[in-house]
């Protein structure tokens, strides 16, 4: 007979559901069961799978600052303690950097930004132009008051391995992955009793987590809470260029277009403008994006792209979080539960360990016991006290 009954179902088991279930499962005061949820074991269409993959400690908040402090300290220590029967996952994890760039108007902004990082602990520099020129010959600064560089911690890593090993150490600590969807959620009063799934099966659960990506609002319907989360899409080109460019970080231009090295070539991408950036669920890519905005901002700061040839592309979707672009965490006040991850606006697959854990931490003893992550809370969200992060790519 298959089990009917969970401690603990997970909604989504990309990189956030599995980071979830590992740490419940690896919690030495959990002794319960984990179901993870996951209709899609390809992870073809998820975010996890077409994201970026980058990891910066340079936010505007403390709270994303000391979750991607985690997350690199997690990365850096993943082969060892995610190994399965001797077999140690690489994330790849290459500590590349990156580089946020101002013009004067960006400066006072970078430099708070600078500050706070630095009392944070992370290991950043500002350079001003001379130096920008200095290390980096190959960028264009003559327009640039300054730029702040990650000399260590931050970069880029294999995000399928991530969401892989993640997911296999829970398996091997006892979670169990189900194909299905989550298509009802059974209420009883303040609490979730369980869930109904594609073809039919109850799960009972004793608590639910949401970790839906951009099928979180939909999820939290189904519990009658209204989630102000939309799908946002964004499209990632890859491309090649004859020079080659030695050192060259994440870089963030002051439009907003980023580029890193990828391989023998790089990624880039920017946002499209606000009022050209509807809620959208297909998987076009925004090719006259490439060709009208993005590639002259990148030739007009590095001249080696003038000659850049685009290879492929793809797009995925942000769970972007329509009031303070920073995930919302934890539980609804009415609901004693349902457990939420959700409205990661770009930045979640850095932020996926440290959730994993104050999720876990959360469940388990009722409190978060190492990063104390209330402010990401949904109280923020249904009082109108946005926590807004500046820094958002
Ligand atoms: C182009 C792009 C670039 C990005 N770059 C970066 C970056 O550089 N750094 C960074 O930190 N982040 C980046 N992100 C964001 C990051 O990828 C996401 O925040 C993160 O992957 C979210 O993980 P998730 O597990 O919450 O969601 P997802 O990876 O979207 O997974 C959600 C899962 O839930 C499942 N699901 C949906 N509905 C249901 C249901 N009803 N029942 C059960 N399961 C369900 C889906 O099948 C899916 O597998 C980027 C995103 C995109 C799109």
């Amino acid at each position: 007979m298959p089990q009917t009954q969970f401690d603990v179902v997970i909604a989504g088991g990309a990189v956030v559901g599995s980071a979830v279930a590992y740490f419940l499962t690896a919690d030495a005061g959990f002794k319960g069961s984990v179901a993870v949820i996951e209709p899609d074991p390809t992870y073809q269409h998820c975010a996890t799978a077409l994201s970026a993959a980058s990891i910066r400690h340079q936010f505007s908040t403390e709270e994303n600052i000391r979750m991607s402090r985690f997350g690199t300290e997690f990365l850096r220590t993943f082969a060892d303690a995610l190994a399965v029967d001797g077999i140690r996952p690489d994330p790849a994890f290459h500590e590349g950097g990156y580089l946020f760039l101002a013009t004067s108007a960006g400066l006072p902004v970078l430099q708070d930004n600078h500050a706070l990082q630095r009392r944070e602990g992370a290991d950043v520099a500002l350079l001003d132009a001379a130096a920008l020129q200095a290390r980096f010959p190959w960028l264009r600064t003559g327009d640039l008051a300054a730029g702040s560089l990650g000399l260590s911690g931050e970069g880029w890593l294999d995000a399928y391995g991530l969401l892989q090993g993640l997911r296999r150490k829970a398996v091997a600590q006892g979670a169990v992955y189900l194909p299905q969807r989550v298509a009802g959620i059974d209420r009883v009063s303040a609490r979730v009793t369980g869930v109904r799934l594609d073809d039919g099966q109850v799960l009972a659960c004793g608590a639910l987590v949401n970790a839906a990506g951009v099928g979180a609002p939909a999820l939290a319907r189904l519990a009658g809470i209204d989630l102000p989360v939309q799908a946002r899409k964004r499209s990632v080109f890859y491309v090649q260029c004859p020079e080659r460019l030695p050192g060259c970080p994440m870089v963030i231009d002051p439009s907003g277009a980023y580029f890193r090295p990828e391989g023998p070539g790089f990624i880039t991408g920017i946002a499209p403008p606000p009022d050209q950036d509807p809620e959208c669920f297909d998987f076009e890519v925004q090719h006259t994006l490439f060709e009208d905005v993005l590639w002259p901002l990148l030739a007009q700061r590095v001249p080696a792209f003038e000659a850049l040839r685009c290879v492929r592309s793809w797009a995925g979707h942000y769970d972007m979080n329509l009031v303070d672009q920073n995930v919302i965490l934890g539980l609804h006040p009415s609901l004693d539960n349902l457990y939420f991850a959700n409205g990661f606006s770009g930045h979640g697959l850095q932020q996926a360990p440290a959730v994993g854990r104050a999720l876990a931490e959360l469940i388990v003893h009722g409190e978060y016991r190492t990063l104390d992550l209330a402010r990401l809370g949904w109280r923020r969200i249904l009082e109108g006290r946005p926590v807004i992060e500046k820094n958002v790519v």
